[in-house]
């Protein structure tokens, strides 16, 4: 249908970024095609040592599954999105759709080993999610194409992850969130992997965060230098939810809270990870 109907033609899926641009007129498409009348188009499965999220399931279905339970930043996620109207709704694959550098999916999933699988007239294809987000708003996907599952490596033995963001009240988006995924043996970090959202075009791998930790014995010190790396990493703009510089503070503080959830996690304790909220 999207080949039919040409480049005017748009995809519906929950609708929750979607239906609101239509009602600000940022958005007027010729023709709506309505993803929901599309059977198997939402589930999760575990398959070869990877969970696979159908593109139509609701943030609410994976904040309740226990498979998604099994990589913690996917339930922190998940459970964190919005407000249950909001969750009951949306779908990661419209939210990795639409690419809204506050969306929390894509700064989640950044941290993982994850692969977006998509379908167009010319077959199925596989992109790794950070050549699938472009910048703000835009992917690779053509407009003929369309996004069928994501799939997610379950992380080895000795890692573990947090997803945390900052947020003015549920119903809104973050005013920064962070997820941070660690590969622990005993003391030392083998491995990490952190990525910062809200404070830039897209989600931020903070590279230099990254590399405080990695090799080293993780303590009040070399967290405080990932915090610190994390904050000059950070490029955030000023908006109705803070001064860049509240923001850049923010995501310092929110790297340290996910680090300690994650060191904990790994080492095997069973935490909660909740947002935190102004
Ligand atoms: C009040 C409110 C608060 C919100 N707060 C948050 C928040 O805190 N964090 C957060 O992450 N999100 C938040 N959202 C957005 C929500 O998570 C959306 O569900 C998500 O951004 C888009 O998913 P959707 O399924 O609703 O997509 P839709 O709105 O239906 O579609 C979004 C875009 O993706 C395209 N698309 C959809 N599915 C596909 C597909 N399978 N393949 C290719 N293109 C596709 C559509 O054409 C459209 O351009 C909020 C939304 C609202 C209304």
């Amino acid at each position: 249908m999207l080949g039919q109907l040409g480049e005017g033609a748009k995809l519906l899926a929950g609708g929750q970024s979607l239906i609101p641009l239509l009602k600000l007129r940022f958005a007027n498409p010729a023709h709506l095609v309505d993803l929901n009348f599309i059977a198997d188009t939402s589930f999760i499965k575990e398959n070869d040592g990877a969970l696979r999220f159908g593109a139509m399931t609701r943030h609410a279905e994976i904040e309740r599954s226990a498979l998604a339970r099994k990589i913690p930043v996917l339930h922190d996620c998940a459970a964190g999105i919005a407000d249950v109207q909001v969750r009951n709704r949306g779908t990661i694959g419209g939210s990795l759709a639409e690419a809204d550098p506050s969306g929390d999916w894509a700064n989640a999933l950044i941290t993982l080993d994850t692969t977006v699988h998509c379908l167009g007239p010319n077959g199925a294809r596989k992109v790794v999610l950070k050549d699938f987000i472009l910048d703000a708003y835009t992917t690779g996907l053509a407009h003929d194409e369309l996004v069928t599952d994501v799939e997610v490596k379950v992380p080895p033995k000795g890692s573990a992850g947090a997803y945390l963001a900052f947020k003015r009240a549920a119903p809104v988006y973050p005013t920064a969130s962070t997820a941070v995924q660690l590969t622990m043996e005993g003391e030392i970090c083998k491995d990490a992997a952190i990525a910062l959202g809200c404070v830039g075009l897209t989600a931020i791998r903070a590279g230099e965060a990254e590399a405080a930790l990695r090799g080293k014995s993780l303590n009040d010190a070399t967290i405080a230098a990932a915090a610190e790396a994390a904050r000059s990493a950070a490029d955030p703009h000023a908006d109705m939810r803070g001064s860049a510089d509240y923001k850049r503070e923010l995501t310092a503080a929110l790297v340290k809270r996910a680090i300690q959830i994650a060191m904990r996690r790994a080492g095997g304790e069973k935490i909660e990870g909740t947002h935190l909220y102004a």
